[in-house]
């Protein structure tokens, strides 16, 4: 059973490592998860080429998964919603599924601390992985859904797009300058941490007893989580276990076996 991630770089990715330890929680002794580089001009010919050579299934990371998306012959509802592909199935007809498990990763991680259904929720952030994590949280009906990004008119856009698939959530789209009211839970989903940059929201968006989540991760705290310590937020987690939950639904879809998260997400979090 072989499996891959495409990305480009790729040389830091944890999933091999990630799958790897699945794989092994059911024995699975024949499972081979690679990391491939793909030319950032070849990524379709990269993965049809690991599919006539027996590949299973792939993971798809940045800069391709808009291309995954393209690639792929059927789309799962989500990844059609997300127009992002994360995860590549061969069917045994020889057609290609592309999946999105980021958004599930994400929701599974955020309900290991704390519930979704009746907060306000305040998403940061209006790129691929904003649009990617959408549906999964409508899905567990908050009492709203605001996105606030620093292109204000990519929030709205965003917003529109999705208001048919709410399903009763207001969803409000907006810039960061005019963000105003507060939240219960607030994740990130730009990519400032990346560059160690707070985002210019007010501390009053925290709500009492709110929290914060990054997307990104780090051995130390992301610059939004010290952002949301300093605004007194006393719960604040970081992507590692969207990270491995992605992974999670990714290998439960390759193989019908789903892996128990937490001693995975430990093994990584002691290796920052
Ligand atoms: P995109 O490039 O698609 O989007 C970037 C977003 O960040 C845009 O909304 C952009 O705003 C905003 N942005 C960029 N720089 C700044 C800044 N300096 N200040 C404020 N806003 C900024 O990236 P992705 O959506 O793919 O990824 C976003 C983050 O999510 C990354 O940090 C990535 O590592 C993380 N991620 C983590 C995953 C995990 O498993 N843990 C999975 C997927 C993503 P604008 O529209 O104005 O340009």
């Amino acid at each position: 059973m072989r499996y891959a991630v495409f990305g480009n770089p790729i040389a830091h990715s944890k999933s091999p490592q990630i799958h790897a330890a699945f794989a092994a929680q059911f024995g699975l002794a024949d499972f081979r998860y690679d990391k491939l580089l793909a030319p950032l001009d070849g990524f379709a010919a990269s993965v049809r080429a690991f599919f006539a050579a027996g590949g299973r299934g792939a993971n798809v990371t940045v800069p391709f998964k808009e291309e995954a998306c393209r690639l792929a012959d059927m789309l799962s509802e989500r990844a059609a919603a997300a127009q992002a592909v994360n995860t590549l199935q061969l069917l045994e007809d020889g057609r290609i599924l592309g999946d999105n498990t980021d958004g599930a990763g994400l929701v599974a991680d955020v309900l290991r601390h704390t519930g979704i259904a009746g907060k306000r929720v305040l998403l940061l952030g209006a790129g691929g992985a904003a649009r990617g994590v959408l549906l999964p949280l409508v899905a567990q009906a908050p009492a709203s859904i605001t996105l606030a990004n620093r292109t204000a008119a990519r929030a709205e856009a965003l917003m529109a797009e999705f208001a048919s698939k709410a399903a009763g959530v207001p969803l409000l789209g907006c810039g960061f300058a005019e963000l105003s009211g507060e939240f219960d839970l607030l994740i990130n989903a730009t990519s400032a941490s990346l560059a160690g940059e707070a985002l210019p929201i007010p501390a009053s968006v925290f709500a009492p007893g709110a929290l914060a989540y990054d997307m990104m991760y780090g051995k130390d705290e992301t610059a939004f989580l010290q952002q949301a310590a300093a605004a007194g937020v006393g719960q604040r987690v970081d992507g590692l276990g969207m990270l491995v939950g992605q992974a999670a639904e990714a290998f439960a879809l390759w193989t019908g076996k789903r892996p128990d998260v937490a001693p995975v997400l430990a093994q990584l979090r002691a290796a920052l």
